[in-house]
């Protein structure tokens, strides 16, 4: 008798590429699924329920209408990337040339993609920041490279920079200089920080850019948030390490509108870089998808001119979010970290009586009507710590309101 599928087929015929074995459903859609299904409010995954500059979507509207809808060239729309070449130059200081060392991406998470295929061979060593955005290890593992996880590390409770609320996390530069091999290529820079909010400091940044030049390596520097640093952050505003002496020529810029817009849903982020290091990335971006958004390239040419301004706006907004939800975590006695910047911030859980991330956040939309992320999600070392959870607050201020209040009834 055959299978209820059709008599022939075995399974035995085909498996997915070793590549891929593991990465399976992510937690992110699990959560974002279960928030559905219970009613939750999600402060899971980071999708801003914030607005975007109205002039911005009126512009893509109209592009679309008079005819932007084809492929733009493969290094991206020339007015995005002169747009983005004078950005960089306003506010870090860096002249890129937008011809050759500027490439738009579809999205930043590509860009992260393709640099690490284009830069890495099999065998060769990534090091990162543990914990880490999902996407560098899955990149990395692509590329067939390895990724080293270097700790960041979690400041004592009541340090002096941590101003009231809880800790941070710091670099242990120790680590750091432990993790390098001769097989290393690449060291993958997370600042502003997801998942823990932390901003490298202008010491830390200094002391990875000496680790980076003494060995050769080059820096993939991820600044998806760099305009969401908050105001009362004590580094200041962003800075990127490829500013600093020495890094230009050996440092890749990421970053995308994505975040700084409210605009996740359209993937146009972008590489900076020296000319032969972009070659690099778009050798490998023009098969992965060789162009997109034209529509979307056109008419964030025009925002970025004025992103200062709104991304002011975007930072109070969220940083009242932060406030509201690290003094509610608080109240509900489940520990917030310091979060400087971007969407999220850690929360120690062990008051409620859980060591457990990943049970404690399936539990959560029952017992408090709340939906968070296990940090484990993020942990590339094995045996790193499950007791902390990462949550949203790039959300309405209604929704953050919400949550807060929930969780105060729930502890
Ligand atoms: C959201 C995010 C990305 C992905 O950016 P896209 O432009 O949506 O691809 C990359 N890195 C970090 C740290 C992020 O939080």
């Amino acid at each position: 008798m055959g299978s209820e599928f059709g008599a022939g087929r075995r399974d035995a015929d085909w498996r997915p590429a070793a590549r891929v074995a593991g990465v399976g459903t992510s937690v992110f859609t699990e959560m974002t699924e279960l928030a559905r299904s219970t009613g939750a409010v999600n402060l899971g995954q980071g999708v801003p329920e914030l607005p975007s500059p109205p002039q911005l979507l009126a512009d893509v509207a109209d592009a679309v209408r008079s005819g932007a809808n084809q492929y733009p060239p493969a290094h991206g729309a020339p007015a995005l990337r002169e747009a983005v070449a004078a950005h960089q130059l306003r506010r870090y200081g860096l002249a890129y040339d937008p011809r050759d060392e500027v490439l738009v991406t579809t999205g930043a998470t590509e860009a992260l993609a393709a640099a690490l295929l284009g830069l890495c061979d099999p065998g060769d060593e990534v090091l990162a920041f543990d914990p880490c955005y999902d996407a560098y290890p899955a990149g990395a593992r692509f590329a067939g490279a390895k990724l080293v996880a270097v700790p960041l590390v979690e400041e004592a409770w009541g340090s002096p920079r941590a101003a009231g609320t809880g800790g941070g996390f710091v670099l242990d530069e120790d680590a750091l200089r432990a993790a390098v091999t001769p097989r290393t290529r690449v060291l993958l820079l997370n600042t502003p920080h997801n998942p823990t909010g932390k901003v490298f400091t202008p010491d830390e940044l200094a002391a990875v850019a000496e680790v980076c030049r003494e060995h050769g390596l080059v820096v993939v520097t991820d600044e998806v948030y760099e305009h969401l640093v908050f105001d009362d952050a004590p580094t200041g505003a962003h800075r990127t390490i490829a500013a600093l002496p020495g890094m230009r020529e050996r440092t890749l810029t990421i970053s995308s509108a994505g975040k700084t817009f409210n605009v996740t849903g359209w993937k146009i982020g972008w590489v900076c870089g020296p000319a032969r290091l972009v070659a690099a990335v778009a050798g490998v971006k023009q098969f992965l998808t060789y162009a997109s958004g034209t529509p979307y390239q056109e008419a964030l040419a025009r925002a970025l001119g004025g992103v200062e301004e709104w991304a002011a706006e975007v930072r109070r907004a969220l940083g009242r979010n932060r406030d509201l939800l690290s003094e509610g975590l608080e109240r509900a006695g489940l520990r917030p970290y310091r979060a400087d910047a971007g969407y999220f911030l850690q929360a120690d859980i062990r008051a409620w009586g859980h060591g457990d991330g990943v049970r404690f956040c399936h539990e959560l939309p029952s017992r408090a009507g709340v939906v968070a992320i296990p940090t484990s999600a993020f942990w590339v070392r094995p045996g790193a710590p499950s007791h902390l959870v990462r949550f949203s607050f790039c959300r309405s201020e209604d929704s953050v309101r919400a949550a807060v209040e929930r969780l105060g009834g729930s502890g």
